[in-house]
């Protein structure tokens, strides 16, 4: 079998996975902060975590997945300035901060749901590690690491051997970065927040209070504090978009290492950003905010054709956002269902050869384009259909395409037609008959606007659904 191979931004090169403690691994995703809707860029990330996670059940594994949920200390700049954006969200929709929260979790699942994303095996919320997120600063302060100045408790970088081992980035480009002038009392640019002061006279309505006077904890505090306590012993593969190396996760890093005195994670995996044209990375403002459902699902195409868009380009490959790619991909997700739904019902054996090749791809590092062609190919060979029916089901284990479910739905569509639709196809039949072509091209719109079409050949019409 094929050894799993994944590139590791720590040491940027691919690696042959190993876990510490097989056949048990421990994945830890950063998850979402909870004031506004996922946008598809965002939700790249997780169909990325996902397929990596499928992979790694597909090979045996058992796999402990973590994700947390930032309901707190996540601030509108990522380096410790500016508002949390929790509170810039209550702001705007005049509600509270929890309502927020609450609300924006409840899109973000459905989000995972619609783009058939297992969920994780928890979900952690930042506010409900409070107490642990003090205890691990306390042991920071206890080694000597924090510093207090007017606005927080902040972590001295510099006493950090190798502060850049994850960005490789020089110091300065990570100074640069940090735009100290935001706050001239920082030691060093690249010093960030474990702990935030809740501002003088002003009552914020998520704060705690914590042996440093009332307050909120730094965001790179959350995923240390949820990686050490829920994933001891395990902690294996940590994800993120790329957007989350020079900071976020380089500051993780830093703490937990720090307070541990061990390697923090193994194997630290990164996706690209999806793009807008032109090259510019999709945002949570502005008219590159795209949500699954606004860009995907009320256009009339399936939610699971965003993720097939995902799966067409490799994971640590730029992603190009177009209208046309995702009508592609949603052509091709259909067309896919109705072939599948030719196969029959009955299921045979997985062909060794093809699975050979499928997992070939998967575990070069997660190529998912060189997957997808493989299951073309099973569709276009000599296998009989039943051995191809159960080699497309073995595969989509890890693809994800509820390609059976398609199928299924499409040939339920097939067979059990609605009357109202075969009365709009009959009367649309005699219109024809009649030569009243106008009649007929406004009944065909009607059948449309149900899900159906209709196609016309010499021998007579049919019903096909429009799939
Ligand atoms: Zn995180």
């Amino acid at each position: 079998m094929p050894k799993l191979r994944l590139h590791n931004t720590l040491s940027q090169r691919l690696e042959v996975f190993e876990p510490q403690r097989p056949p048990v691994v421990g994945f830890y995703t950063c998850g979402p902060t909870v004031y506004n809707y996922a946008h598809l860029g965002n939700l790249r990330a997780y169909v990325f975590a996902d397929f990596l996670k499928r992979t790694l059940l597909y090979n045996g594994y058992e796999v402990k997945h973590i994700m947390n949920i930032t309901d707190v200390g996540h601030l509108t700049d990522d380096a410790d300035a500016g508002e949390d954006k929790m509170e810039v969200g209550a702001e705007r929709e005049g509600k509270s901060a929890w309502e927020i929260a609450d609300f924006y979790i409840k899109t973000f699942k459905g989000d995972l749901r619609a783009l058939n994303i297992i969920p994780p095996t928890k979900y952690c919320r930042a506010t409900e590690y409070i107490k642990e997120q003090i205890e691990l600063a306390q042991i920071l302060e206890e080694k000597g690491y924090l510093y207090r100045i007017s606005d927080g408790l902040y972590f001295d970088t510099s006493l950090v051997p190798h502060y850049n081992k994850l960005s490789h980035l020089p110091l300065e480009k990570l100074k640069e970065g940090a735009r100290i002038e935001k706050n001239p009392e920082k030691r060093h640019p690249t010093d960030f927040a474990v702990w935030k002061f809740s501002p003088l006279g002003q009552k914020r309505q998520m704060e705690w209070d914590s042996p440093w006077g009332k307050g909120f904890p730094g965001w790179h505090l959350e995923c240390a504090t949820m990686s050490l306590k829920l994933l001891a012993g395990h902690l294996d593969i940590h994800t993120g978009g790329v957007d989350h190396i020079n900071v976020h996760h380089t500051n993780e890093i830093a703490q937990a290492e720090a307070a541990t005195g061990q390697t923090f994670f193994h194997y630290w995996l990164h996706n690209a950003f999806l793009n807008i044209a032109g090259g510019k990375k999709m945002a949570k403002s502005g008219a590159n905010f795209l949500t699954l459902q606004a860009a995907v699902i009320d256009k009339g195409w399936l939610p699971l054709a965003y993720r097939y868009a995902c799966l067409e380009v490799h994971y640590r490959k730029p992603m190009e956002y177009s209208q046309a790619g995702l009508a592609a991909a949603d052509k091709a997700l259909r067309w896919l269902y109705r072939e599948i739904a030719t196969l029959g019902q009955v299921v045979g054996q997985v062909s060794p050869l093809f699975k050979e090749k499928f997992l070939e791809a998967i575990n070069d590092d997660l190529n998912s384009p060189r997957a997808l062609a493989v299951l073309f190919k099973v569709l276009n060979s000599q296998l009989s259909n039943k051995d191809k029916l159960a080699t497309i089901k073995d595969f989509d284990e890890v693809l994800g395409l509820d390609l059976s479910g398609g199928s299924q739905h499409y040939l339920e569509m097939l067979t059990n037609i609605p009357p109202e639709v075969q009365a709009l196809f009959n009367k649309r039949q005699t219109a024809r008959e009649n030569h009243n072509f106008q009649l007929a091209d406004e009944l065909r719109r009607q059948l449309a606007s149900a899900g159906y079409g209709v196609e016309d050949e010499p021998g007579g019409s049919r019903l096909v659904p429009l799939f």
